[in-house]
């Protein structure tokens, strides 16, 4: 440990060699789950008291536990929302974990900030948020969301001079949000109501002002934030962002998009009209990790008035006093401390491919997954559940069983063909397709849909 030896010059030889081929190979191996009995027996003993050895725990990796995780970059890994990270920022997550940056301060790890604040620039740009916009990388959506609400119920107490401080706050959100959001709820001890969707999932502005003129006195006193979603999870609905905005800025409300998958779709001309009132949000996120292309783990956290978050999360000691208040550490933004430099490989990766490849990769895989619907439109066994906006399908097989899905879905995966699992629409058992991955092809999906027939 800590020696640099010839033994080091072999261990990183191998280590960026795995690497390297790891990045390379196309497509990897979809693989799958194991058992934790299959993988103690497998992996045997690794944590000895003399260590096993780096190019022997390189081999359990490779052998063993890599090809126990799902291939989330696989083009027919399509469930939940899948992860396609460029070449350039996957070897730059190399650099930064070898760097040792910390980049929490702008003291320590300015030079990291000032290129995450580039990134974090371009997307800001994209939803047309004010130049004085800003915010940090969380690790994702969940936190992202987190530290957006909290900024926005410090904002109300603060504006309520004391008459809130302990009042429990309550929050709208539409009927599609993400689960991170009732999450979030429950971490602040706040209250989430839900506004009624259409037909699509979609929270419309009419729906959002009849839930609030609904609530009694006592509730409306305590409502601090409406949360959109552009792009659900399930279905990939953007919500009525303008007409959420208007609400919001008749009522003084914090307004929080969260885009932790569709985010990535403000990059698209096709469809970046969806996205309208974006850019009179407070707050926004989206995770860079799902449809921008970089690598685990990385949400994009943005401020419409960034000095609203630091007062809500900025951290005080002694051991901090050195900290200069008038540079921007990134710490300031949201409920953490230390942190990774995570926004860098996306960084790099605009750096290296320029923004004009962003839209087309994004653009590509809207492309596919719309010409995978008007297969399923002209197909005798399926049909489709809704009319996608996005990169998400859903879909049903006429006539099938929840438990007809899940064995297919199982057979799938088994067979190393594709990963799609069922979700369910309306109470029903159904199909869903997420494409992020440019390399996931119309074929790739016909393949999927013939086998199903
Ligand atoms: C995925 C997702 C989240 C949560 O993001 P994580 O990065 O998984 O924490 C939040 N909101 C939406 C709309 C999402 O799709």
């Amino acid at each position: 440990m800590h020696l640099h030896d010839s033994s080091l010059e072999v261990l990183t030889q191998a280590v960026v060699r795995y690497a390297i081929d790891r990045v390379r190979l196309d497509p990897p191996p979809l693989d799958g789950p194991r058992t934790l009995a299959e993988l103690r027996a497998m992996a045997g003993r690794t944590i000895t008291s003399h260590g096993i050895g780096g190019l022997e725990a390189l081999r359990v990796f490779g052998d063993v536990l890599a090809p126990a995780c799902i291939s989330v970059d696989h083009p027919r890994f399509l469930s939940f929302v899948p992860a396609a990270p460029t070449e350039a920022s996957i070897l730059f997550d190399l650099v930064v974990g070898a760097s040792s940056i910390y980049a929490g301060s702008w003291m320590e790890g300015g030079g990291a900030v000032f290129a995450e604040n580039e990134a974090l620039r371009w997307i800001a740009d994209l939803a047309g948020f004010p130049a004085a916009a800003g915010g940090v990388f969380v690790s994702g959506g969940t936190a992202g969301n987190l530290s957006a609400l909290i900024a926005a119920r410090w904002k109300w107490r603060h504006d309520a001079e004391g008459v809130h401080d302990r009042t429990r706050g309550l929050m709208v959100a539409s009927q599609g949000a993400h689960s991170s959001v009732a999450q979030a709820g429950r971490a602040m001890d706040a209250d989430v109501v839900l506004v009624p969707a259409d037909d699509a999932g979609r929270m419309h502005g009419r729906d959002l002002t009849s839930t609030i003129d609904g609530l009694s006195a006592h509730d409306s006193a305590r409502l601090f934030a409406v949360i959109a979603t552009s792009g659900t999870t399930n279905a990939g609905i953007v919500d009525d962002l303008a007409g959420a905005a208007d609400v919001c800025e008749r009522r003084n409300l914090w307004l929080h998009v969260d885009g932790a998958y569709g985010g990535a779709a403000l990059a698209a001309p096709s469809v970046r009209p969806l996205f309208d009132g974006i850019e009179r949000a407070d707050s926004f996120i989206v995770d860079p990790h799902k449809w921008l292309f970089a690598p685990f783990d990385s949400c994009a956290l943005l401020y419409r008035d960034p000095r609203i978050a630091k007062a809500a999360h900025s951290q005080q000691a002694e051991y901090l006093d050195v900290l200069q208040d008038d540079e921007w550490n990134a710490s300031d933004y949201a409920h953490h401390l230390s942190r990774r430099a995570r926004g860098l490989p996306l960084w790099f990766s605009l750096a290296t491919y320029g923004t004009d490849a962003y839209r087309f990769a994004v653009e590509t895989t809207l492309s596919v997954a719309h010409a995978g619907a008007d297969l399923i439109r002209q197909s005798e066994h399926c049909e489709l559940v809704l009319e996608p906006e996005l990169s998400v399908v859903v879909f049903r097989r006429k006539g099938w069983t929840a438990e007809q899905y899940r064995r297919w879905s199982e057979d799938q995966l088994a067979a190393q063909e594709c990963f799609v699992v069922p979700t369910s629409w309306a109470g029903e058992t159904v199909l869903r397709y997420c494409v992020v991955n440019p390399l996931t092809t119309v074929e790739d999906l016909a393949t999927i849909l013939d086998s199903l027939s």
